[in-house]
């Protein structure tokens, strides 16, 4: 019976590099005959939630021999996605958006306007004058939005009594949603594109992309999502990561792991060396410190 499979996985410790998350966990398969190992881009990484890379040797799945462990191959669960008619349902109602209302109290309307249009920035009511951040990935498809709720005159978010914060999967009451955060701007990001900034924010994604338009800003929405899942998609651009003050050790050591893994990235340590607020990010060091 057993010699019908000509492979199986190799029962022995030992791991190899996985071909798709790059780290040191893959299970080679053997060929029973030969007891030789097949070629490197056959097995199983054994980060099986995280990764989840399973190629068999050969087309015809009998030929693998599962092994006493007992491992059944999870398939990896969809992505959800949010229908692109939020944008004409919330992409509307600026004169009740309070973030709006502050970029307009110091940027051109039409600068703010072609942000709006760049971000996809939506209004909701969920709070009055919240703003909905849509994290909308490189095919278009909108992963989720995140509603906050912005003081419009300082444009610091409204954190008393409770942070204003919510998804919008969850705000809609989306059942099993299987949210897979993707960087907030990552559709902005095309064969055109030089440099990519990337800073903890969204609001601070934004008003940078309005000083210094050259460069495309993305934000990864919070300090623990600087992930290399969410970076894969710009891995072939050049990316300088500005963290927010106090957290350029954190970054810096996750962008040496990811150059390890050929991506072209550097951390900036710009508001390390400024006199600034613990947590104080790039629009707070152009707006407050600035005195404007
Ligand atoms: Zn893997």
């Amino acid at each position: 019976m057993i010699m019908e499979y000509k492979y199986t996985l190799d029962p022995t410790s030992k791991k190899f590099r996985c071909p798709r998350c790059k780290m040191k966990r893959l299970v080679k398969f053997i060929n029973n005959e030969s007891k030789q190992y097949a070629p490197s881009e056959f097995g199983r990484c054994d980060r099986e939630s995280a990764c989840g890379y399973f190629k068999y040797p050969s087309n015809n799945k009998q030929q693998y021999l599962p092994t006493t462990e007992s491992y059944v191959a999870i398939p990896k669960k969809t992505i959800s996605y949010i229908n692109i008619n939020v944008l004409d349902r919330f992409g509307n109602n600026y004169n009740q958006n309070n973030f709006i209302s502050f970029l307009l109290q110091h940027f051109d309307e039409s600068l703010v306007y072609d942000a709006i249009i760049e971000y996809n920035i939506c209004t909701s009511n969920y709070w009055k004058g919240a703003t909905i951040f849509l994290q909308i990935d490189n095919e278009f498809k909108i992963r989720t939005g995140k509603v906050m709720l912005f003081n419009a005159l300082t444009g610091k978010r409204v954190k008393k009594p409770y942070p204003h914060i919510n998804w919008m999967h969850k705000v809609f009451n989306y059942k099993e949603y299987n949210l897979q955060q993707c960087l907030f701007g990552l559709n902005l990001v095309n064969k055109f594109t030089t440099t990519i900034c990337v800073v903890e924010s969204e609001k601070t994604a934004i008003i940078m992309s309005m000083i210094f338009s050259e460069y495309v800003w993305l934000a990864t929405g919070a300090k623990h999502n600087l992930k290399e899942n969410l970076l894969k998609p710009i891995k072939n651009y050049p990316i300088i990561l500005y963290p927010d003050k106090t957290e350029y050790e954190s970054w810096n050591k996750k962008a040496l792991l990811f150059s390890e893994n050929n991506y072209n990235i550097s951390t900036s340590n710009l508001l390390e060396k400024l006199n600034l607020e613990d947590g104080s990010d790039l629009v707070d060091y152009l707006f407050y410190f600035n005195g404007n």
